[in-house]
């Protein structure tokens, strides 16, 4: 005879999913990671599923899809007019610059879930903030009451009182961009197969917020300064143009100054 399952650790607990949601790899023009050190980042933090969520972008997520080893949703860190947007179980990049309710459309369109990370975060300038967040409740499926790289208590405050008051499911966001560095915050999310029952599980998942170490912030802080130094024109600093348009190239799509 099997013997009887304990509410807690019974079958249930031993099938919640240790989950990274919003975490960016090198097809984001702020991050240094691979895909494949993703998945072997997640293998070495004991992670079972990592929602990918590069900026404006969806190729990193699929390529680590493929890889295997780790269970991926595929998503986007949009950015919209209006500020970030993260559509997961995407299919189809969505374009950046598009209005908070365009960009929620083109994600449900695709039935994509729509998550608001970091919201209120005033060091990061794509944050949505209170209006935009208001005009986009109708659509939003989570709202990000922690992320790691955040270092102002009151803004995660803020975000779980919105979460709460609005009765929007809240998620932790790891928002890591650096290889070595993976679930500083995660949860632990009952087993799912596709959106919708990704929606119903994160209800139900056990958040465990946290913050990224300091090395990271440091280490952070050096490759901003260098992408500063590599943007400086020409005639500043030396050097030859095909070298620079060579780090150029090496240092990705875009260039904000505020990693997020
Ligand atoms: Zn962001
Ligand atoms: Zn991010």
């Amino acid at each position: 005879m099997a013997p009887p399952q304990h509410p807690v650790t019974g079958n249930n607990a031993m099938a919640r999913l240790k989950t990274v949601i919003h975490v960016h790899t090198h097809y984001s023009y702020d991050s240094d990671r691979s895909p494949e050190d993703l998945v072997h980042d997640a293998r070495c933090a004991g992670v079972d599923c990592a929602a990918v969520t590069d900026h404006d972008e969806i190729a990193g997520a699929l390529v680590a899809r493929e890889l295997g080893g780790v269970q991926i949703i595929v998503g986007e860190e949009i950015t919209s007019a209006d500020g970030h947007i993260i559509g997961l179980f995407l299919h189809e990049r969505v374009p950046p610059g598009l209005s908070a309710e365009e960009t929620a459309h083109r994600i449900r369109d695709q039935g994509g879930l729509v998550l608001a990370p970091h919201p209120f975060t005033i060091l990061c300038d794509h944050s949505l903030g209170p209006r935009a967040l208001a005009r986009l409740r109708p659509w939003l499926d989570a709202v990000e009451v922690c992320n790691a790289q955040d270092f102002l208590p009151w803004e995660n405050t803020r975000a779980r009182r919105f979460a709460a008051e609005h009765q929007v499911t809240p998620y932790v966001g790891d928002d890591s961009h650096m290889r070595g560095y993976l679930a500083a915050c995660y949860q632990m999310v009952p087993a799912f197969d596709g959106p919708v029952e990704f929606r119903a599980a994160l209800r139900q998942a056990v958040l465990v917020s946290g913050r990224q170490p300091l090395g990271y912030f440091a280490t952070m802080a050096v490759r901003q300064a260098w992408r500063r130094i590599a943007r400086r024109p020409l005639r500043d600093r030396g050097g030859s143009a095909p070298a620079i348009r060579a780090r150029a190239i090496t240092d990705g799509k875009g260039s904000p100054a505020q990693a997020d």
